[in-house]
């Protein structure tokens, strides 16, 4: 899986399977800085996702990612105890907050914005 948004075909609309979901407080997640929509999640034992709208099919998208409350459990002696229900939204917002500034990085370089945007 690519790790970039960008290599990936923005659209202004989902195409995912109907397992991801809106989040619970949709405001609380960044929109994505390559397609402009806040991220569906698909969260289970095995594992945590988004989906927003970089993707060239069903199958084939950007996500990101955190661990999985069963591969927690595994590294913990079966324990819950410390894992962070909301790592995915902390990844997510990680991940456009970089984006947005390379980006904005690129677009100084580029002449198109001044220094003052640069967070
Ligand atoms: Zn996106």
């Amino acid at each position: 899986m690519k790790t970039k948004a960008h290599e990936y075909t923005p659209h202004n609309h989902y195409n995912c399977i109907d397992a991801y979901k809106n989040p619970e407080h949709p405001e609380d997640w960044d929109v994505c800085p390559n397609c402009g929509l806040r991220p569906k999640i698909w969260i289970f034992d095995n594992g945590c996702l988004t989906a927003c709208g970089c993707w060239y099919s069903v199958y084939r998208y950007f996500s990101i990612r955190a661990e999985s409350i069963m591969s927690f459990v595994k590294r913990h002696n079966g324990s819950t105890l410390g894992y962070d229900k909301d790592k995915l939204r902390k990844n997510w917002n990680r991940w456009c907050r970089t984006l947005l500034f390379w980006k904005r990085i690129s677009y100084y370089i580029n002449g198109i914005l001044s220094k003052d945007w640069l967070i």
